[in-house]
C-alpha cells in the first residue's frame, strides 16, 4: 500500500452526522488509512504516491449499503446476475453489510447447516473483495435450536452480525429475543425484518414484537417492500433507541414521513441507509445513491446529512473502523460532482434537486478501484490524476 493525496477538493463530506462538512480542500492517506486532512498548504506532504486534483468536486467517505442479500461470491441466485456486487462498487458503495445469506437454493435450516452457512459466507468475503468493495458476510438467519454456544463459536469464526429476525423459523419475540441476547453478548449486531411478510417462509413483523426482541436496528423501517403503518413507524421512531433503516427497496411514502419523523424526534443519527436488494424487486447497482437522493429532495434532511447517514451512521451501528473522514480510518473514498445537464452546480446540490450525483473515482484503503463509473451520469467536473 501506498501513499495518496486528494487535493483541490471543493467539498469534503465528513460522515459524522453531527458535523456533515469538513473545512479544508485535501486528504492525505497513507498505508490505506487517513493521515490528514485540510488546507493542502498546511498538510506539510512532501510527496505522494499518487496525487489526485479533484477539480472542485466533492469527496466523502465510501457508501455503506447496510442491507445486501449475497450469498457467496459476486452472483445472485435470487436474479441469476453476476457482478452485482462490482455493479454497486460503481455507485459508490464500498461497504456491504449482508442482512442474511437467505437466497442460497436449498438453505439449509437445522443448527448445524445455519451456522455452516453463516461461517463460511464470513470467511469467503473476508477474503473476497468484489469490485475492491468489503463485504461483512456471513450474517446468522435465526433457526430453530440455535445455542448459546453455537453463537460463542460463530462470533469466534468471524460472524459479526445476526441477519434480519423473522427470516428463519425463530419469528416470535419469545423464541428470538433469547438469542439476540446471546449474540449481543459475543458482539454481534442484530437487525431485526420490519413490516409484511417479505417472501414465501417469512414473516410479517410488528413493532410490537421488535420492541419485544430488542434488536440492534429496524431493518427497513419503510417496509421492505410492505411497510408497517405510520403509527407503528412512529412508536419506533420516539420509544425505542433502535437504529433505523431506510432501504430503496421499500415503501418511498412511509420513507419520506419516517424521514422527517427522525428529523422532528432528533434521532438523524440513527438513520441508515440500504438497498435491501438482490430482492424480488431486482438489483440495484444505484439503490444507495437513490435513497440518498429521495431523503434529501423530498424531506427536511439536507444532502449532507443524508451520505452521513449512509456511511458515518452505519459505520458506528456496525462497528467498522471507516464511514468518516478523519485520521486513523481506512481510507474508503468516493469522488463525486453534478452530473451533466443537472440543475445543480456541485454534487450536494444535485442530490438536493433529487439527481444521483456523478460517481467520478472510488478509492477502497487509499487505492483507486473506479477511475470513471460506468453507471452513474459522467461529471460536470472530472478529477486528475496528476
Ligand atoms: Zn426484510
Amino acid at each position: 500500500m501506498s501513499s495518496v493525496l486528494l487535493k483541490n477538493i471543493g467539498t469534503i463530506v465528513s460522515g459524522d452526522i453531527n458535523a456533515p462538512i469538513l473545512k479544508g480542500n485535501a486528504v492525505f492517506a497513507a498505508q490505506g488509512k487517513i493521515v490528514k486532512v485540510g488546507n493542502e498548504s498546511e498538510l506539510n506532504v512532501s510527496a505522494a504516491d499518487t496525487t489526485i486534483d479533484c477539480a472542485g468536486t466533492t469527496v466523502c467517505p465510501g457508501l455503506f449499503d447496510s442491507h445486501c442479500h449475497v450469498v457467496l461470491g459476486d452472483y445472485t441466485p435470487r436474479q441469476k446476475q453476476t457482478g452485482f456486487l462490482e455493479s454497486e462498487v460503481h455507485g459508490g458503495v464500498t461497504t456491504f453489510i449482508s442482512a442474511g445469506e437467505v437466497h442460497l437454493a436449498g438453505r439449509p435450516k437445522d443448527p448445524a447447516g445455519t451456522k455452516a452457512l453463516a461461517i463460511v459466507a464470513a470467511k469467503s468475503f473476508a477474503n473476497f473483495r468484489p469490485g475492491g468493495g468489503k463485504v461483512v458476510g456471513g450474517a446468522v438467519i435465526l433457526e430453530k435450536g440455535l445455542t448459546e454456544n453455537e453463537f460463542e463459536e460463530m462470533a469466534r469464526e468471524g460472524v459479526r452480525t445476526v441477519g434480519e429476525v423473522g427470516l428463519g423459523s425463530v419469528k416470535n419475540p419469545e423464541d428470538a429475543a433469547p438469542m439476540v441476547k446471546w449474540a449481543k453478548a459475543c458482539g454481534m449486531v442484530v437487525m431485526m425484518h420490519a413490516g409484511g411478510t417479505s417472501i414465501p417462509g417469512s414473516s410479517t413483523v410488528t413493532a410490537e414484537m421488535v420492541i419485544q426482541t430488542a434488536p440492534d436496528i429496524v431493518s427497513h423501517i419503510n417496509g421492505g417492500p410492505t411497510a408497517i403503518a405510520l403509527d407503528e413507524v412512529k412508536r419506533l421512531v420516539t420509544d425505542t433507541d433502535f437504529a433505523l433503516e431506510m432501504v430503496h427497496c421499500g415503501n418511498p411514502k412511509v420513507m419520506v414521513e419516517a424521514a422527517n419523523l427522525c428529523v422532528a424526534h432528533n434521532a438523524l443519527d440513527r438513520i441508515i441507509i440500504g438497498n435491501d436488494a438482490p430482492s424480488g424487486t431486482g438489483v440495484v447497482p444505484l439503490g444507495v445513491l437513490r435513497v440518498i437522493a429521495h431523503l434529501a429532495s423530498l424531506s427536511s434532511i439536507t444532502p449532507e446529512q443524508a451520505l452521513c447517514m449512509a456511511t458515518g451512521n452505519t459505520a458506528r451501528v456496525h462497528k467498522l473502523p471507516r464511514g468518516r473522514i478523519a485520521e486513523g480510518l481506512e481510507a474508503d473514498l468516493v469522488i463525486m460532482d453534478a452530473p451533466m445537464g443537472s440543475v445543480g452546480a456541485d454534487a450536494l446540490a444535485a442530490i438536493a434537486a433529487g439527481d444521483i450525483p456523478a460517481v467520478s473515482m472510488v478509492l477502497v484503503d487509499g487505492e483507486i478501484v473506479v477511475s470513471k463509473s460506468r453507471n452513474t451520469p459522467p461529471p460536470v467536473r472530472k478529477p486528475e490524476v496528476i
